[in-house]
């Protein structure tokens, strides 16, 4: 990765050349980043603005820092669970339908969405006709008992890439830990000696008993590091390049 700075006053054709140049190594087969640095706050409208025209111009992804924060704008869509392995808050709220396996609150529009129940739905916010659903009703804007089923009921995430070692998928394993007839320990990834191999950003698929060799082989040299701990979570990364 290589990285220039371009700068000087405003209005001087930084945001130009800067286009100008994405697309440039675009066109001859680079992957391109953009990041736009303000010491003032960002203004969302305007900044968003600029990140969008250098992904149009070939920008793989386009980043804006100022004062009040940081937009981050990439030109593919992303899984949630790619974003969830980079981003470590106690709740993320999720809005719209994602596919990731996650409990869910239904948003009711009079009686429009009925049908959308799954059984990842632990709550409808408005009037469930249907009783037998076994669902917690809100009513529109009691968000007291929004919040409390939130704090009760949000789930830590399971990894999401259905690598199928528990006999099954992300979304049966979560709709069974939701219902108490799982647990994470079900969860062959995340157990004790689940290792994660990802080649050039790619995920390879790992069988059980080869990622439980890996962890013992790795703990047992690891153990005797000065500051490593008993217990915990260890990433590992290294070349394979000459
Ligand atoms: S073992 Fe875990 S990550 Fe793999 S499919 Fe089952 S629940 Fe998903």
């Amino acid at each position: 990765m290589k990285l220039i700075e371009f700068f000087g006053p405003s209005n001087s054709g930084k945001t130009v050349a800067i286009t100008k140049m994405a697309e440039m190594l675009k066109k001859h087969g680079y992957s391109v980043a953009t990041v736009k640095s303000t010491p003032h706050s960002l203004d969302y409208e305007s900044d968003s603005k600029d990140s969008m025209k250098y992904l149009e111009a070939g920008s793989n992804l386009s980043v804006a820092i100022g004062k009040n924060g940081t937009i981050f704008h990439l030109s593919k869509s992303v899984k949630l669970f790619e974003i969830l392995e980079h981003i470590n808050y106690d709740f993320v709220l999720v809005e719209g339908e994602t596919g990731f396996p996650m409990p869910k609150i239904l948003f009711l529009k009079e009686k429009e969405g009925i049908e959308r129940i799954d059984d990842l739905t632990i709550a409808v916010v408005g009037n469930i006709e249907d009783e037998n659903k076994n669902l917690q009703e809100i009513k529109p804007g009691d968000y007291e008992t929004l919040y409390n089923i939130i704090l009760a009921q949000a789930m830590p995430p399971l990894p999401g890439d259905d690598c199928g070692h528990c006999g099954s998928d992300c979304t049966t394993m979560m709709i069974g830990i939701i219902k108490g007839e799982k647990t994470y320990k079900n969860c062959v990834k995340l157990s004790k000696k689940s290792v994660n191999v990802e080649f050039d950003g790619k995920n390879v698929p790992i069988l059980p008993f080869i990622s439980s060799i890996i962890s013992d082989v790795n703990a047992g040299i690891l153990k005797n590091l000065k500051g490593m701990k008993r217990e915990g979570r260890v990433k590992i990364e290294f070349d394979l390049r000459d």
